[in-house]
């Protein structure tokens, strides 16, 4: 069905809501910037249920703010009311006794009718809340919040009780309704309220009716006020006010104080509107049910916010680390573990800097291992890796913790030794040499594996000093030379120039 048929059809439906004479009347005058209360005042006191109505709201509890003092005119409680209040209380009692119909749905109606009241109620609470001023206005937009609900439901009896009926999920409705009748009842209820020449604000309110993310607080307030409508509308459907509250909370977040406090509050009003509105409510009982339901639902969400903010930590400390092992792992060489020449270069470079700046000695020694060739060809590659493994191991565990051990290629190290003369560095060296071929690396093919290296160390600040970091390690290089040219299995210090 299109949305222009839907129209077509209430605007032809003669059993459709319409305001009575007095709304009509009322609606005229609040457009017209001539108009005073007292002519308005004059227009109620023509019907006199309606008369009593106001004068009775007026000394209500639930305007108490407003009215501090006895209100025994009409014109006195209009004024203090204002026109908004006074158009609620018109359209409100009669709309929904007016409805004629089928008596087949009269149940569906009584129950959106019954919605649309507690809501007017739960907007005052909800405004008041969040300090609006406008509370007349606010109300009226959510008792007919639900209007073009009570449109469909008289003009496509069986098919919108039918839709009723049928369990949706969140959202589902509206996209139903629009499915089936090409227009869902918040912008059924917007057209009306223009066909009815309401202010463009109430008007608003109700085609927003079912958006939590309307822009506009009243708004915002209207469709809050729908779902803490629901929280009362079905006592034994622990589910369905579950549902209601969740969907509350997402509109507003409010806090259980808040909550248990506008709970009270509509408790001690529902008898007051139960009259002013001529609806059965029949709902105070289930405040306490309400109440603990809420309690429960916010200490469960807190639960799960602690725990949602402790998993995201560990997460976060999780993604942390393994982002530093996977930097470390960039400046690693795969097989030994060994810094690369990645870090190396860096290291190199600050402590050199380091060393100019402080004056502080610092040393480093390139190593090479003797014949590794020999140990490749004998017992193959697998075992020459495995020596290049436990080597670059054995360094590791004699040096400081301060000193950056690097492969530099092949079977080529490199250590950089911050804060260390040339002396230590070759003492350093020498005890290394000394533990590495003091006992075999390992065994291969039944026969022990030893293994010696030459080194060859230069020191920046101690006696010799060296433009860049590269001179430095160009100089252990040519000392390193040295150590092969003289016999191997042998630490050089560098060579003098
Ligand atoms: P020298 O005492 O003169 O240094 O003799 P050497 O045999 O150690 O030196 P040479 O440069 O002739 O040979 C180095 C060997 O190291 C050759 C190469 O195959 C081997 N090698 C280099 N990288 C690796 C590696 O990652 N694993 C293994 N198993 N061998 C390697
Ligand atoms: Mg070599
Ligand atoms: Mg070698």
């Amino acid at each position: 069905m299109q949305a222009e048929t839907v129209f077509d059809r209430l605007r032809n439906c003669p059993d459709l809501p319409t305001p009575p004479a007095v709304a009509l009347r009322i609606i005229e005058l609040a457009q017209d910037p001539f108009a005073d209360l007292a002519r308005t005042a004059d227009e109620i006191a023509l019907d006199p249920a309606l008369s009593a109505r106001i004068l009775r709201i007026a000394n209500s509890p639930l305007y108490a703010s407003i009215c501090r003092r006895q209100v025994t005119s009409l014109p006195q409680a209009v004024t203090l009311l204002g026109l908004n209040a006074a158009l609620s209380l018109a359209l409100g009692f009669s709309l929904a006794s007016t409805l004629r119909g089928p008596d087949g749905i009269a149940e569906e109606r009584q129950r959106i009718w019954r919605r649309s009241v507690l809501a007017a109620l739960a907007s005052r609470m909800l405004g008041e809340e969040a300090g609006i001023r406008e509370l007349e206005e606010l109300m009226l937009g959510a008792l007919l919040q639900d209007i073009g609900a009570l449109a469909l439901l008289q003009v496509f009896p069986e098919a919108y009780a039918g839709l009723l009926a049928s369990p949706a999920g969140p959202g589902e409705e509206l996209r139903r309704e629009r499915e089936v009748f090409g227009a869902d009842h918040s912008q059924v209820g917007g057209w009306l309220a223009s066909q009815w020449k309401l202010p463009d604000s109430v008007g608003a309110m109700i085609r927003d009716s079912e958006s939590c993310a309307a822009g506009n607080p009243m708004s915002a307030c209207v469709a809050a006020s729908g779902h803490m409508a629901d929280l009362w509308l079905d006592p034994a459907d622990e589910r369905s006010r579950e549902h209601a509250l969740e969907q509350l909370l997402a509109c507003r977040d409010l806090s259980l104080p808040a909550i248990t406090e506008m709970i009270d509050a509509m408790t001690a009003a529902l008898p007051e509107v139960e009259t002013l509105f001529d609806v059965r409510l029949e709902c105070a009982h289930q405040a306490d049910a309400i109440k603990r339901q809420a309690r429960e639902l916010l200490i469960l969400r807190n639960l799960v916010e602690i725990r949602n903010a402790a998993q995201a930590r560990e997460a976060a400390r999780e993604a942390e680390a393994r982002a530093a092992e996977l930097a470390d792992q960039a400046r690693r060489d795969p097989l030994t573990g060994a810094y690369n020449r990645v870090r190396l270069e860096e290291v190199l470079q600050r402590e050199f800097d380091e060393s100019m700046r402080t004056g502080r000695p610092l040393s480093v020694a390139f190593i090479d291992l003797d014949d590794f060739k020999l140990i490749n060809d004998r017992h193959g590659h697998l075992v020459g890796d495995e020596v290049l493994r436990r080597f670059s191991g054995t360094l590791e565990r004699l040096l400081r913790k301060s000193d950056l051990l690097a492969r530099y290629g092949g079977e080529e190290f490199l250590i950089v030794l911050g804060n260390c003369d040339a002396a230590t560095a070759a003492r350093t060296l020498q005890r290394i040499l000394e533990e590495v071929s003091r006992a075999p690396l390992l065994e291969a093919d039944g026969e022990p594996v030893r293994l010696t290296f030459s080194a060859g160390i230069a020191c920046h600040g101690d006696g010799a000093r060296f433009a860049s970091a590269r001179d430095l390690l160009r100089a252990a290089d040519d000392a390193l030379y040295g150590a092969k040219r003289e016999g191997r299995n042998r630490i050089s210090p560098q060579q003098p120039d």
